[in-house]
């Protein structure tokens, strides 16, 4: 059973990435489960080529820092050529229609829209601002089909937001099987295991993003403890002054119990009762984040600081993955007529 993760550098790793997925994937993972930095992806929408190279790196030190097996990480851009090929092939057994009814393509080509000035040329703003974003947000889909095909995935664990992501892999695994012949192992979405969505702590109703334009409220993996702690400090509260759970109505403070208890242990309704006062809680929870990433920051520099290491690392999760998918892309190329 082979499930596959990634995470995309679009900005530094944070709580939420850290809570939500990679400690969990340090402590979960099966024994062939595989985890990638999916730095192509990070490339759809204007992106700056120096800091994505060192967003990818850092993130691979990360994967390894959190306690996930060297053996089971790499980039995909190390795996460029694979999945170039394949997901060439792959285009050419999707509609045009199944892209561009993914919701997420319709979502950020029409956030894109809406920041395009008005009309003209006979385009209205709407089809202006599509017509104004990369290609490959519309087939970055058929990218991610590739990843999981290259690899022989079975499972995916995803959120909501990417599971029409998967179903279209699934569709294309099958259509290209069921056309040209047996390729492909046919994967399944699955829901990962329910955790706490961590919210941005300068603003509790959205949740913690690496990619946030405003970093505020945003505690980094690679954050300095005074930096966490002044960060904590600041969290928004929601009014009143002695803590309580109750998320609906108290976002803030919910966020802050519900961190709390995913670090240190507890039940976050109970760990209210602990604490007087808000001050003495943002206190503790400071304390609780700063030793639940002191490891993975300590880790994540040391790796860092040693180039060699860590590029023996990259260079081995790539051998390892470009060894488990080339065959199903020489098959696939020539089942097409194609090699
Ligand atoms: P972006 O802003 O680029 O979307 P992100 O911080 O939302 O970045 P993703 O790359 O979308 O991160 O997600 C990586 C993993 O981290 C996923 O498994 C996702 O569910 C998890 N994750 C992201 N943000 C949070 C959060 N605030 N709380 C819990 N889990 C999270
Ligand atoms: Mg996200």
């Amino acid at each position: 059973m082979v499930q596959l993760s990634g995470i995309t550098p679009s900005g530094h790793v944070q709580l939420g990435n850290h809570l939500g997925a990679l400690r969990r994937w340090a402590a979960d993972g099966g024994p062939d489960d595989l985890y990638f930095v999916s730095d192509l992806h990070a490339m759809t929408t204007a992106h700056n080529p120096a800091k994505l190279r060192s967003l990818a790196t850092e993130q691979l030190a990360v994967l390894v820092a959190t306690g996930i097996a060297p053996e089971r990480v790499f980039v995909q851009s190390d795996l460029a050529r694979e999945l170039g090929a394949l997901t060439w092939v792959l285009e050419c057994t999707c509609s045009y229609g199944e892209a561009a009814r993914m919701i997420q393509f319709k979502e950020k080509s029409a956030a894109r829209s809406a920041s395009v000035e008005g009309g003209g040329g006979g385009m209205d703003g709407k089809s202006k601002g599509q017509a104004g974003v990369r290609l490959s947000l519309l087939t970055y889909p058929v990218l991610m089909a590739a990843d999981i095909l290259l690899q022989g995935a079975d499972e995916v664990p995803v959120g909501e937001d990417q599971r029409q992501h998967v179903e279209l892999a699934r569709t294309l695994a099958r259509r290209f099987n069921s056309t040209y012949g047996e390729v492909f192992t046919v994967p399944e979405a699955t829901l990962p295991p329910a955790g706490a969505r961590v919210k941005d702590l300068a603003e509790p109703a959205r949740k913690m993003s690496k990619s946030a334009n405003d970093s505020a409220g945003v505690v980094f993996v690679l954050d300095e403890p005074d930096q966490i702690r002044r960060k904590v400090r600041r969290a928004r509260t929601d009014g009143g002054s002695v803590p309580a759970y109750d998320p609906e109505n108290r976002p803030g403070i919910a966020n802050l119990l519900d961190i709390l208890a995913a670090c240190a242990g507890g039940d976050p309704a109970e760990l209210a009762d602990e604490y007087p006062s808000y001050g003495v809680l943002k206190d503790a929870v400071a304390d609780a984040v700063i030793e639940e990433l002191r490891p993975v920051r300590e880790g994540t520099r040391a790796l860092l600081d040693d180039v060699a290491e860590l590029e023996r690392v990259r260079k081995a999760g790539a051998e390892r993955a470009i060894d488990r998918g080339a065959h199903r892309v020489s098959a696939a190329l020539r089942m097409v007529g194609a090699a």
